[in-house]
């Protein structure tokens, strides 16, 4: 018999002995509509449980791989500067240890440290980002630093060619403009991720997905909710894409806001997106 613990599913391993290393970041200090995603890394582990650590989709079970919960980080939340920085420094350790980070969010902009910890290590990183928004803004409100400039910020720490985004259905028509020249970056659809993830096999890739990609009818527990996204069958082929690269060296699934679902189907969609993701890309 085995008791339930407060970790995220099949969570079960120590951190020396693991392959990647689960962490949440509760903080949404630069939402600029509906707070709450502070609460998603603890409604996610204990919302797990409502799921099974196997899936009959990839015929794979979290139980079969080594990893370790490392808990919610501690993060001052007037100080994103340096909630960044306690980011960065964590993600540091886990890649130091040549352990794999996996980040339940929080907001978007709490991307920007990982991606920042691991471009010291991959100088050629390249990110694959699902979304309903662009997050190319050159500054929101005079702030540099937001949800919806955070991969402008990621641009200048990667460069040019590296960004790949999908889905993406809502944005400034000057952040569309800015991404013909300096990303990737396909609206509404995924039609050419497979083409971006054959060229990208051996690779080192980042996965971030704001769960917002997904269409309000089937995640509505979000801050910045936006009609006309994928259904969970559309994330089930894009993660099944997704398992053919080889060097996924970060992922993570951010902007759930689980009180903004009081029916709880948002946060176990988050929970299945993320098992189904961890399944198909930690090899
Ligand atoms: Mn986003
Ligand atoms: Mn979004």
């Amino acid at each position: 018999m085995k008791a339930q613990n407060n970790s995220f599913i099949g969570f079960e391993d120590g951190f020396e002995e693991s392959k990647a290393v689960l962490f949440g970041v509760p903080f949404d200090g630069t939402t600029s509509f509906k707070p709450g995603a502070r609460f998603a890394p603890s409604a996610m582990r204990e919302d797990s449980w409502g799921i099974e650590s196997y899936s009959p989709y990839l015929d794979k079970d979290l139980e079969d791989l080594k990893l370790f919960d490392y808990g919610n980080l501690e993060l001052p939340f007037g100080d994103k500067m340096s909630a960044l920085k306690m980011i960065e420094d964590t993600v540091d350790e886990i890649v130091q240890a040549n352990k794999i980070p996996i980040m339940m969010g929080g907001e978007h902009l709490v991307s920007y440290a990982p991606i920042k910890s691991l471009v010291k290590k991959y100088s050629d990183l390249n990110i694959i980002h699902f979304d309903a928004h662009t997050d190319l803004r050159r500054d929101y409100l005079g702030e540099e630093f937001s949800h919806a400039t955070v991969f402008r910020r990621v641009h200048e720490l990667v460069g040019d060619g590296k960004l790949n985004q999908f889905c993406i259905r809502s944005g400034l028509k000057e952040e569309f403009e800015w991404a013909k020249v300096h990303s990737h970056l396909e609206k509404f659809t995924y039609n050419t991720l497979e083409q971006r993830v054959d060229a990208l096999i051996n690779e080192p890739v980042y996965i971030t997905i704001d769960l917002d990609v997904f269409d309000p009818s089937v995640f509505p527990g979000t801050g910045t909710p936006e009609p006309g996204g994928i259904n969970f069958h559309q994330m089930l082929e894009i993660i099944g894409i997704l398992s053919k690269l080889q060097n996924v060296v970060g992922i993570d699934v951010v902007e759930l806001s689980p009180k903004h679902d009081a029916s709880g189907v948002s946060t176990a969609v988050a929970c299945k997106t993320l098992r189904e993701l961890i399944l198909a890309t930690i090899k």
